[in-house]
């Protein structure tokens, strides 16, 4: 039974007495089947939002429903696909066309023609839960692909194929439930989007997800299963932290959703994640990167849609076993999309006409984060990294401040920092992370055991900096006494040599955190060192005019990553330059 359209109001279309249709159902609407989805129904009227350009759509063109809500389709071949907001792959589309995905296109999400080199997990007569691996087959070299029953599904399986190459649509087993009903098993399996997938428990955070970026690992680190909001005026440098931390990272997968934002910004993306390696298994990083991509000129509801598409992707690898981390580049795209579909809803605005619902999606999305036991047994992680793009950095406005309130990590991006070249831009007073407790133990057993205390100072002489620099604003640094000109320079050697990164330098882009350690240990040496020639009244002046505190700022160009070893000569050089003094 199919549906009339009845009025069209831009990517919103409604249609009078559907009964045939359902809350949240996934319809085709109009001649060319174009995807929608019931989002309000009443008495009345069901409003539907349609994920493709409704230009040519008239009232009178019939909509159908699917039966079932927005899904994903997962399953082997997703590592290194392009999508959109609805999962249509992008590549595919584009390398059969030449150029932009056309309207009602249903190309598959998966490849159905590939073979897969299978092994089955399961044998006939086996009992088996939602959740249970039963099949794996290698999806690219370094990630395994581990088929799952279905969350919601168990019983008992039959007709197991042999070992073999097998395409997602192949049966590969049959599963009788309780009732008697026959489920066929198969490499593909759907989800719907905006339902979190179900685990066995949630864990409490333990490990950080190491990025590579000293001002995120040493200074405002964010958790395996954490949240963490990236807010920033246009040009602070979202999307190039973003970009460094998917290259960088240690998860085993990334994600990255690209939302409303410039389209050669993605192209760019594209190209860059395709010619790099990934460091720890040297294989193209594409190999363990999906990208969605939904830039400014796609249709405004798939842009609603994509965050919960990339987030059950994410829930999906997970569930195998393992760490994802998800970007999303902006959220404040995401949430101008949820705007404009409410105001062609009517509903009544709330704070700067978002909807008033916003609050509670934005925390439902971040709640997706999380470290859990999976229920298959394994450990497994999703951590998303949101970046909000308010306008004129203006933090306290709804999308940024309701962001605030559901994240634990909160890097703030700051213009002024950018306009004067530090990058990443993270202004370290507005910044914080609420990890550090739970990631302490971590960090004392896996890189030293004094790593937080020597942050801690670091910390503390910045915070000290700050509040001298109020008082040389006013009468200049000339008058302060040695030992606070001291701390200024210690603090320039902290924002200059360690929280300022190069990301288009080879050795700076990206840092382990021994070296991290390290660095912070030889700025601690240095402070330590002048603070006992302050005692012997020697001025702060004498001891800048050696030239060790630029050497010590430039470690970390010339230390390279591949010898560690040389910053254990540091502390002979400040000694030997701050003997030239006497
Ligand atoms: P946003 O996404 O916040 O609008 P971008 O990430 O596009 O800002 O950054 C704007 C520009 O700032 C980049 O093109 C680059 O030139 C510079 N930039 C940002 N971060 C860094 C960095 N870590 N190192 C060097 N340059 C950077
Ligand atoms: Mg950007």
């Amino acid at each position: 039974m199919s549906e009339v359209i009845y009025g069209i109001n831009g990517s919103v279309i409604s249609v009078r007495h559907a009964s045939s249709l359902a809350m949240r159902e996934m319809v085709l609407v109009g001649e060319k089947k174009l995807l929608g989805e019931v989002i309000r129904m009443d008495a009345e009227q069901t409003m539907i939002q349609v994920y493709e350009s409704t230009t040519g759509l008239r009232p009178g063109e019939t909509v159908e429903g699917t039966g079932r809500p927005l899904t994903a389709l997962l399953g082997p071949g997703i590592l290194g696909s392009i999508y959109d907001g609805i999962q249509r792959p992008l590549n595919t589309l584009a390398r059969a066309q030449g150029a932009f995905m056309g309207e009602g296109q249903a190309a598959a999400a998966l490849d159905e023609a590939k073979k897969w080199q299978v092994t089955m997990k399961i044998q006939n007569g086996d009992t088996v839960q939602g959740g249970q691996i039963f099949a794996v087959c290698p999806e690219t070299s370094q990630i395994e692909h581990r088929s799952m029953v279905p969350p919601l599904l168990a019983g008992t399986v039959s007709q197991v194929v042999p070992d073999g190459s097998y395409t997602v649509s192949d049966v590969l087993a049959v599963l009788t439930d309780r009732n008697g009903q026959n489920h066929p098993l198969r490499l593909a399996q759907t989800w719907p989007v905006r339902n979190p997938r179900p685990v066995q428990a949630r864990e409490p955070i333990s490990m950080p997800l190491v990025t590579g970026q000293r001002v995120i690992d040493t200074m405002f680190p964010i958790a395996k299963g954490g949240s963490s909001a990236l807010p920033g005026g246009f040009g602070a440098g979202k999307t190039m932290l973003q970009h460094q931390i998917a290259k960088w990272c240690d998860a085993d997968i990334i994600l990255y959703v690209g939302c409303g934002e410039r389209g050669n910004e993605m192209t760019q993306a594209l190209e860059e994640f395709q010619d790099l390696t990934d460091p720890r298994t040297g294989r193209p990083l594409l190999e363990r990167t999906v990208l969605i991509a939904n830039t400014s000129n796609m249709p405004v509801a798939a842009r609603e849609a994509s965050i919960y598409t990339g987030v059950t992707i994410a829930e999906y690898y997970r569930d195998m076993g393992y760490h994802v981390a998800l970007m999303a580049d902006s959220t404040s795209r995401w949430a101008e999309a949820l705007r404009e579909i409410s105001g062609r809803l009517e509903e009544m605005p709330a704070e700067e006409g978002y909807p008033a619902y916003l609050p509670s999606r934005i925390a439902q999305f971040y709640e997706r984060a999380g470290y859990v036991d999976t229920l298959s047994g394994q450990k497994g992680s999703v951590t998303l990294i949101g970046a909000v793009s308010p306008q004129g950095g203006d933090f306290s406005e709804p999308v940024t401040s309701n962001t605030k309130r559901f994240v634990r990590c909160f890097w703030a991006l700051d213009k002024s920092l950018a306009y004067a070249r530090h990058y990443p831009a993270m202004n370290w007073t507005d910044s914080y992370s609420e990890y550090l407790d739970d990631l302490s133990r971590w960090y004392g057993e896996h890189v030293a055991h004094d790593f937080l205390d020597l942050r801690q100072e670091m910390q503390q002489i910045l915070h000290e900096e700050a509040s001298l620099m109020e008082v040389v604003k006013l009468i200049g640094s000339d008058v302060l006494p040695e030992d606070q000109k001291l701390t200024l320079e210690i603090a320039r050697v902290i924002r200059v040599g360690f929280l300022q990164q190069n990301a288009f330098h080879k050795e700076d882009t990206s840092v382990p955190l021994e070296k991290q350690y390290k660095m912070l240990k030889t700025i601690d040496y240095l402070n330590s060192a002048c603070r006992r020639l302050l005692k012997q009244h020697i001025p702060v002046s004498l001891m800048t005019k050696t030239g060790i505190f630029e050497q010590i700022i430039s470690i970390k160009y010339d230390v390279p990553n591949s010898n560690l070893a040389l910053l254990d000569t540091y502390p002979a050089k400040i000694d030997a330059a701050l003997a030239t003094i006497r």
